[in-house]
């Protein structure tokens, strides 16, 4: 521990599990020379758009969109005036709705589906079922199902990313098989199994399911095993959400540039969500986006990555942390070694939050908007207040000469439509019991 390139005084604090805010002083150096091309971001999108249809064909609740898996970005001036006051604050708010993406409910949908979606084209393509040019449909024809079906997809998952992959995978006829680790939730198994997917419980944390999954993939013949520490198609499959995302900004009327900052919240476990949708949104708007992501004060991986300034793996169980939260879906004790090196270069920082917080933010959301998520998904909520009240985000606006009056904020919210309703309940009851009391509240039965 005594070697740990992390300054002493950053150090003390992650360890006594204060939240803080964490300003990454290599933002806007040049990326690695291994950086992936910007052009995986248009692949990504492409593959996206031409598979719309065979999406709408799988998944009746995709007609509305013609298959376009895609969220709202919500106006959130209620839960500004709930939180900063009643001026409101500077700046206007968003919530970006991926609580709300059709079939998966969080944010995994995006590089989940994409990756199946790459599977599916290669394998079809290298059994002349399809050909590379052609209409997607045919990837949900009887004769393509029995090609599939010959095939495994695995997956390693807290959860999130086992429904995305899971129900995908199964959908086109794959032999489906979820890793999960004991502590994942037994509802997000039950739906799993519903839906035709294996699950395989193991004990230990998220590392550990995902280190299991992969060896048993690699042992098997045509097993193609999604690695959720290393995948670059569920990269691009998150990075492809910036497009979108810039032009339901342009539909908002909200302009970004050098007077018109913008700032996107994002909840990180592994990175690779919240880190394929800063890569997509760099390439799109550079400098003037500013990406902070969002930690459980026990799980700050990519803050101790990136703080740590070195390519050696530094996970937060050498820093004397336990990496127990309730957000199951940032519960990650190392961060992603293809995401922390781009990372490096593009994060404007992290910010920590306590799991008492995350009940209390979420209980705002439902409060002043009517908006209900899971306790991962409401950890990017007190991103402005960091922005704004912080001496920290202060100095941050100060040394970039932002002005706020402009700025727009999006506050992502990455997963809860499917958590059945009982369990919503027990979040927002536990949030009520924090209100006003100092500490020693129960934590919600699981
Ligand atoms: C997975 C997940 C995240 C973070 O994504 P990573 O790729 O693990 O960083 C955030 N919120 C929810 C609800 C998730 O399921």
């Amino acid at each position: 521990m005594a070697s740990l390139p992390l300054n002493p005084e950053l150090l003390a604090r992650l360890q006594s599990k204060q939240p803080l805010l964490w300003l990454n002083p290599k933002q806007g150096q040049p990326l690695p020379a291994s950086a992936p091309s910007a052009d995986l971001i248009a692949s990504a999108e492409a593959r996206l758009a031409r598979c719309a249809p065979l999406m709408a064909t799988l998944f009746s609740e995709l007609a509305p969109s013609h298959g376009q898996v895609e969220s709202q970005l919500m106006p959130a001036t209620a839960l500004q005036h709930a939180i900063v006051g009643n001026d409101g604050g500077d700046g206007a708010w968003f919530i970006k709705r991926d609580d709300q993406l059709p079939i998966a409910g969080s944010i995994k949908a995006r590089g989940g589906f994409h990756e199946v979606l790459a599977i599916a084209e290669s394998i079809a393509i290298e059994h002349g079922i399809l050909d590379p040019d052609g209409d997607r449909r045919v990837l949900a024809t009887a004769a393509a199902r029995a090609l599939f079906s010959q095939y495994s997809v695995t997956v390693g998952s807290t959860g999130n990313l086992g429904l995305s992959i899971g129900v995908m995978a199964a959908a086109l006829g794959f032999d489906a098989v979820v890793h999960m680790s004991a502590d994942a939730k037994a509802w997000k198994k039950d739906r799993l199994r519903q839906r035709g997917v294996r699950v395989v419980e193991h004990e230990g944390d998220y590392a550990e399911a995902v280190a299991a999954g992969r060896q048993q993939a690699l042992a098997a013949p045509r097993c193609h095993f999604v690695d959720d520490e290393r995948s670059a198609m569920l990269f691009f499959g998150y990075a492809a959400a910036a497009r979108h995302l810039s032009r339901q900004l342009a539909e908002a009327g909200r302009v970004v540039d050098a007077a018109h900052p913008l700032f996107v919240y994002l909840p990180c476990g592994v990175g690779g969500a919240p880190g394929g949708i800063t890569y997509g949104l760099k390439a799109l708007f550079g400098e003037h986006v500013h990406c902070f992501f969002a930690e459980p004060v026990a799980s700050p991986c990519m803050l101790v990555q990136l703080a740590s300034g070195t390519d050696a793996p530094v996970s937060v169980y050498d820093i004397g942390l336990d990496n127990r939260t309730d957000a199951d879906g940032l519960a990650v004790g190392q961060a992603s070694h293809l995401v922390s090196p781009l990372m490096a270069s593009q994060l404007a920082g992290v910010f920590t939050v306590a799991d008492d917080q995350l009940y209390v933010q979420l209980l705002a959301l439902k409060t002043s908007m009517g908006v209900e998520v899971e306790p991962s998904a409401a950890a990017g909520i007190g991103g402005p207040g960091w922005l704004l009240g912080s001496h920290e985000g202060q100095a941050y606006v100060r040394d970039h000469g932002l002005d706020m009056r402009n700025a727009t904020h999006v506050i992502w919210a990455t997963g809860g439509s499917l958590v059945p309703p009982a369990e919503l309940r027990r979040f927002q009851d536990y949030a009520a019991t924090l209100a006003g009391q100092a500490c020693g509240a129960m934590q919600p039965a699981a």
